[in-house]
Order: structure tokens, then C-alpha cells, then sequence
């Protein structure tokens, strides 16, 4: 059901493009709830708690989490249990994306939007031994050398530009040290007024990559993380009907803008070659009314 070799490289063709060459690699092909860079931040993570035998995989998410379903679905492809700290008080109807979680197996504990601040509160008073917590989004280094493998999946070397969406940024530092030296990456902010991204990114690099050519936009949040304004909405329908590519609201559709905007400004040279990492996330967009978008 799910395989790596599901990824596919699709080239855009559309006008909106500038008449540059623009690939999508579809991580979002690799399953149909768990796809994208959540599933390759885990793989460490996973093995990690294997390693120290521990029986559950414990993490954090909101509601419609996509770190929350593929945590959920990896831990019991690993044949650990799964348990997911959801912020938020328990919601009369679960969200498709809870339902997925609990289907594949995951306890779920509801905590008030306040008590989920502090995670290390959270992880002292529940204090399972035979629990291994994994950050939130699966950020951190084991999630960067995760994300390395994105790239080794396919022949990205004749890319000049590697673009992906970022939160945390761990998968942008896994790109940067999968890169090769003539190649540019980068992130693009979901959140708003992120300013330590680019930092954030450079602590998971190691030393021997950290001359490498990284670049953060801050300008293409649309509002905020999640904020999903109907021009994002009619920007996603559109990318749908001219290039069938679907997008998520929250990373992948800001993502493709910033790209078409970069390449509307002329940011890119002559020549370029760029390549839009889709992170996945589309299980995300069951959280809109039924109809808003032309594809699902
Ligand atoms: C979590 C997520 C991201 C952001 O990943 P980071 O490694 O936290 O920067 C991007 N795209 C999608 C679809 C995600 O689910």
C-alpha cells in the first residue's frame, strides 16, 4: 500500500511558471493519510526507541496533526504502541485525522490548550518508563537525518534550487545536508514572524554543511500558520485545475506560491532548475467544509 517508490517527479507546465523548469517531488504519493516528510522525520526516531526497547512511541500534535497520523501509522508498522498528547479538550466529534490516529491504534489524551505549553510537565506526570517521546512535529536532529533520505529517492542533482515549506525547519536542515554544494535551498515559513527559523535550521547542520547556500522566506504565510484565506483557497484550486497537483493548506500551497511569486519577481536567475519538495499533508484539508475545494 504505501513505498517509496510511489514518489513520482512531476513537471509543471503551466504559464504560471515563468517558463522555468519547476519539478514537484510527490512525497505526498508515498500513502494516502501518511504521506510526506512526516514518515521520513520518524524512521530515526523509531529506531531510536527500538534500540533503547521501549514499547510505546509517545508525541504531541493538534487535532488534525499530520505528525499525529504518521506517528500513529509508523509505530505500528514498527510494532510499537502509539500514544498522542492532543491539545485541546476532547472534542465531541474526533476530527478524520483523530480517527485515523485511533484506527491504526494510538491512545489519544486530551490536554487544555494551557497545560499543552508545557510539554515537560506533560512527560513528568505521566513518567512511563517504556515510553519514548518523540518532539513534537518529530523536529530535532534524529528528524533532520530522517529528511536526508528525501533526496536519495530519486536523481535531484541537476536541480540549481531545492524548495520546501517549513514549521519547525527540520526537514529544511535535512535537505541542506543532502544537497550538494551548487544547490540552493529554500525554506519557506507557515508561520508568521518565525524570525529564528533560519537559526533554528543551522543548529541541526553540521558544521562540515553549514557553508552550504540556505534561504528563508517569511512573506508567504498568508495570514499565519493555518490561516487559510479564500485567495490560498482559489490559489489551491487553481494549481488543481491546471496542473492537477493537489496541495495542503497549511505548508505545500504557500510553498508553490512563494515559488510562483519568486519567479514572477525574477528571484531566480537564468537557467534555473527548481525543485518543490511536496511534503504531503493533504489529510490536513478534511478539516475544511465539504466543496471548498475542486479536489480531495
Ligand atoms: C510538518 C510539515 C512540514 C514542516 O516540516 P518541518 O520539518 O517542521 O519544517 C511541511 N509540510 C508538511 C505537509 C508538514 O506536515
Amino acid at each position: 500500500m504505501w513505498d517509496v517508490q510511489n514518489i513520482q517527479i512531476q513537471r509543471l507546465n503551466s504559464a504560471l511558471w515563468n517558463n522555468t523548469a519547476v519539478d514537484v517531488l510527490r512525497l505526498d504519493q508515498l500513502h494516502p493519510v501518511v504521506s510526506g516528510n512526516k514518515w521520513f522525520k520518524l524512521k530515526y526516531y523509531l529506531q531510536d526507541a527500538i534500540a533503547l526497547q521501549k514499547n510505546t512511541i509517545a508525541t504531541f500534535g493538534g487535532p488534525h496533526s499530520n505528525h499525529i497520523v504518521a506517528t500513529a501509522f509508523a509505530g505500528k508498522e514498527a510494532g510499537l504502541h502509539t500514544v498522542g498528547i492532543i491539545r485541546g479538550e476532547a472534542p465531541a466529534i474526533y476530527s478524520a485525522t483523530l480517527l485515523d490516529a485511533a484506527a491504526y491504534g494510538m491512545r489519544l489524551y486530551f490536554v487544555s490548550r494551557e497545560s499543552y505549553r508545557n510539554k515537560t510537565n506533560i512527560m513528568a506526570q505521566l513518567n512511563e518508563p517504556s515510553w519514548y517521546w518523540v518532539n513534537e512535529g518529530g523536529a530535532g536532529k534524529p528528524g533532520a537525518d530522517g529528511a536526508m533520505e528525501i533526496l536519495k529517492n530519486k536523481d535531484t542533482g541537476s536541480y540549481t534550487h531545492i524548495a520546501c515549506a517549513c514549521g519547525t525547519g527540520t526537514t529544511l536542515a535535512g535537505l541542506v545536508q543532502a544537497a550538494d554544494e551548487r544547490q540552493v535551498c529554500i525554506g519557506v515559513s507557515a508561520l508568521k514572524g518565525f524570525t529564528e527559523l533560519r537559526e533554528q535550521v543551522m543548529e541541526l547542520v553540521p558544521v562540515a554543511h553549514q557553508d552550504k547556500r540556505v534561504e528563508v522566506m517569511h512573506d508567504y504565510h498568508f495570514g499565519g500558520y493555518a490561516k487559510h484565506p479564500p485567495e490560498l483557497i482559489h490559489w489551491m484550486n487553481e494549481l488543481w485545475r491546471l496542473e492537477q497537483l493537489p496541495t495542503d493548506i497549511v505548508y505545500t500551497s504557500k510553498l508553490c506560491f512563494a515559488v510562483h511569486d519568486l519567479l514572477a519577481k525574477g528571484y531566480f536567475e537564468k537557467g534555473a532548475k527548481i525543485l518543490i519538495i511536496h511534503s504531503g499533508g493533504l489529510q490536513g484539508n478534511r478539516s475544511l467544509p465539504e466543496g471548498t475545494l475542486e479536489f480531495l
